[in-house]
């Protein structure tokens, strides 16, 4: 039985079409993506219908605009959009001039909407952000005026690799994940100063929406560390040998200091916690130091036994033992790798949002945004529409696959309508 007729019985709606109801209930989809326009000077389909478009590419983790035109034919395009879908041509060569100021607005309206709602509660007393960038684009061949380049030596010599490096950042609520706004890097410019200017527009646009920022290794840099501080926030960064002056301190001071037992899950861990550091003299306030040593038991692949193994991690930090407990800062710490497991990694591998949909600046910019508020909505409305039972008993893929489901049945029986 087709879900039209389990749908006309009042069992269960597609899920999609719940998903763009909840959106546009609870966040005004329709109105918010209405605002943000175009540089076309007589367009003849409606911006607001090319946004949706590519929303439900998201949603039904489709992988390409080609993907998408072969969709076409489902009738849930006219019922959504008011008219037929454009050609992927149209798509993309609009996302070229989008104003993507008014899609960064729409991230901040849904933002404003969940943090009305209560349903973005911090980690104990700490709002958090993570911040990081990420390659989404490397061929030898293809360029465009934004790509950075590098020189690699291959067996047939050096060749030039094009590429392009996106900055990110992630707010990392207690269950939720939202992914608040992007940076492009660029040619001839270093991660951190992208950071840096991603930042400015972030604490203008979300001044209250975190505490604490966290980074890895690479953003230990007096310049990210002074503009955090200035700005009135906490940090913890991973600490790593690179940052000589302070990680040598440390590793003299260690030695003086008792370790204290702890857990991290299910690892055994000894912690050493060093405040007050005053090593690293272009930061402008005292650094903490924690270290944790971490046992565990791994069961080998190959043999199928146990063994025990070993991890070392080193964050410096601003937060005070006062507000922050040791315990605390072990577990912040190990958070920031949600950023690449349920940030970019779930973009990349259920997204397709890595996926050049439009080889120019500007459209892979648009893109990446409208992958943003794509992922927002689809996790507030599994945190907060979806029944806690099912949400349970069913993985996050499962829905996906549901609305993919939905949008290929609804193409498929077009033609087999159409067949002779
Ligand atoms: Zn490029």
């Amino acid at each position: 039985m087709g879900s039209g007729s389990a749908c006309r019985r009042g069992r269960s709606k597609p899920v999609l079409r719940r998903l763009i109801r909840y959106s546009e209930k609870i966040f005004d989809l329709g109105e918010v993506l209405g605002e943000v326009s175009d540089r076309r000077l007589r367009p003849r389909i409606p911006t607001l219908a090319l946004l949706q478009s590519v929303l439900v590419l998201y949603w039904a983790r489709l992988g390409s605009l080609h993907a998408l035109e072969t969709v076409r034919g489902a009738s849930f395009w006219r019922r959504w959009l008011g008219q037929a879908l454009a050609s992927a041509d149209t798509v993309g060569r609009v996302h070229t001039q989008l104003e993507n100021q008014g899609l960064r607005r729409g991230l901040q309206h849904v933002y404003r909407r969940l943090k009305r709602n209560k349903a973005l509660r911090g980690v104990g007393e700490w709002d958090i952000a993570v911040v990081d960038g990420h390659e989404n684009h490397a061929s030898y061949r293809r360029h465009c005026s934004g790509c950075l380049k590098r020189t690699l030596h291959t067996e047939q010599g050096e060749k030039i690799q094009f590429y392009h490096r996106q900055v990110t950042l992630m707010l990392r609520c207690e269950k939720m994940r939202l992914l608040l706004d992007v940076e492009a890097q660029l040619p001839g410019e270093q991660e951190v100063a992208t950071a840096l200017r991603l930042l400015q527009r972030v604490l203008q646009a979300y001044p209250r929406a975190f505490q604490l920022l966290m980074a890895d290794a690479l953003y230990a840099q007096a310049p990210f560390l002074n503009f955090l501080i200035s700005h009135g926030k906490q940090v913890l960064l991973v600490l790593k040998e690179e940052r000589r002056d302070l990680y040598q301190d440390v590793l003299g001071v260690l030695p003086l200091v008792t370790p204290q037992k702890g857990q991290y899950r299910s690892r055994d861990c000894l912690w050493w916690d060093v405040p007050d550091l005053t090593s690293w003299s272009k930061v402008s306030v005292p650094l903490r130091v924690v270290r944790s040593e971490e046992t565990y038991e791994v069961r080998r692949q190959s043999s199928k036994q146990l063994s025990q193994e070993r991890s070392a991690w080193m964050w410096v930090t601003t937060l005070p033992a006062a507000r922050a407990s040791t315990a605390l800062v072990v577990h912040l710490g190990h958070a920031r790798w949600d950023i690449e497991n349920y940030g970019f990694n779930e973009l990349v591998n259920s997204w397709h949002a890595d996926h050049i949909y439009r080889h120019d600046p500007h459209a892979i910019e648009a893109f990446t945004l409208l992958a943003f508020l794509a992922y927002n909505l689809f996790h507030a409305f599994l945190a907060r529409n979806i029944k806690p039972q099912l949400r349970c008993t069913k993985t996050e893929s499962f829905w996906a696959q549901l609305i993919t489901a939905q949008i290929y049945t609804e193409a498929g029986r077009r033609l087999t309508a159409r067949s002779p």
